[in-house]
């Protein structure tokens, strides 16, 4: 047992080292490595393409993307809400612009925020909502942009899972007034660091692709307080040899979820979300919901378990941001606000899933996972 080799709950997928090597080789020949290269350009131009969007503007990483798109919305007092179930960054990027947080419960069938009990949570003060596809799993996104549009304020996505998901068509990215991309390491889609910011017009590319260089505009003219959020031609060039392979990695991943699904299926205690309707999965997550009286072991017990054994699942997103204890006074992180969130944030374990995987790796984590639940 002890022996195999260890399954990492996600592996970038390396794209050939050549193919990166030679993209490196222009980047040496040009001998320009930041600012606007001729990579940097290539890569937004190929992201607009791929995604299937007008405007990209490629940044050093997510959360800057974050940041930066609240003050491209003009979003520079109050409160925003936003899920606690989520990575810790799509709240710190709130906090980190002065901006104050305010938790809205998820819901249960897509543990996105929860568009029923948003409006209730908008004040005078209200800014902005800030919601998460999580798990690349669409956000109610035409109730929420009605209920923006009727109090005057933009929706930021925090789209950092949403890499290539369409719904109905439309790319997830496309939604809101800005969707926010992270290419970390982690993601589907990865510059190592980095991420993009997906706007609607050329002014407003103008204004972040302004904001993500300290303000400038020219050669003698700053006209924002602007920030160093620029991706370098190194990143670009990674995301540029990566996005090449895309198809077969998320082929890959597709394969891996499909078995999941299959093996997992009808097993007392445990949900997991299926195809759904109109949408373009990227299998990003693997993420289930375990039911500790049906199964038979607790969340905490299955992880413990399959650490053991070499599989290294992730309890994505647990504790809940508003758990932590800059958030933790804030009036909407109190417990009974929260009901839906503080269920799953008890429930959820995300199973390894990446184009590495082979299936005897999926058979040994459904078996790990399994090993010890109530037989029915
Ligand atoms: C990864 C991630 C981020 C942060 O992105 P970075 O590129 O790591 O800064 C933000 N929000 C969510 C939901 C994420 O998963």
């Amino acid at each position: 047992m002890r022996s195999r080799h260890t399954i990492e709950v996600t592996q970038p997928h390396m794209p050939p080292l050549e193919e990166y090597v030679a993209l490196l080789r222009q980047v040496w020949d040009a001998k320009w490595l930041t600012n606007n290269g001729a990579m940097h350009r290539r890569l937004e131009g190929e992201l607009c393409e791929f995604l299937g969007v007008e405007h990209v503007s490629l940044v050093a990483n997510g959360t800057l993307g974050l940041c930066l798109a609240l003050r491209a919305a003009g979003v520079v007092e109050g409160e925003v809400i936003t899920t606690p179930f989520s990575f810790v960054a799509t709240t710190h990027a709130i906090s980190w612009n002065g901006l104050t947080p305010v938790f809205c419960d998820i819901r249960e069938d897509t543990l996105n925020l929860d568009e029923r009990k948003l409006e209730s949570l908008i004040t005078p003060r209200t800014s902005a909502i800030l919601p998460v596809h999580v798990y690349g799993t669409p956000c109610a996104t035409e109730k929420i942009q009605a209920i923006a549009e009727r109090h005057g304020i933009p929706v930021i996505y925090d789209a950092a899972h949403a890499f290539g998901v369409r719904s109905s068509g439309r790319p997830l990215v496309d939604f809101g007034d800005f969707g926010v991309l992270s290419f970390h390491a982690t993601k589907v889609f990865s510059t190592a660091e980095g991420g993009a910011i997906i706007c609607h017009d050329a002014a407003t590319k103008r204004k972040i692709d302004s904001l993500k260089n300290f303000g400038i505009e020219d050669e003698v003219t700053v006209s924002a307080v602007g920030i160093n959020g620029k991706m370098n031609e190194l990143q670009a060039a990674m995301g540029l040899a990566q996005l090449c392979h895309m198809a077969e990695a998320t082929a890959g991943r597709r394969r891996i979820a499909e078995r999941y699904r299959e093996s997992l299926a009808r097993v007392s205690g445990l949900q997991f979300s299926t195809p759904r309707p109109g949408v373009t999965e990227n299998f990003a997550y693997f993420p289930i919901l375990i039911d500790n009286c049906l199964f038979g072991v607790t969340r905490d017990g299955v992880h413990e378990y399959l650490r053991a054994h070499g599989v290294k699942a992730r309890r994505y997103f647990y504790p809940l941001i508003s758990d932590f204890p800059m958030y933790l006074g804030h009036p909407s992180s109190q417990a009974d606000q929260l009901p839906v969130a503080k269920w799953a944030a008890e429930r959820i374990l995300c199973l390894p899933i990446h184009p590495g995987m082979g299936m005897e790796d999926v058979v040994r984590v459904v078996d790990s996972v399994l090993a010890n639940r109530n037989e029915a």
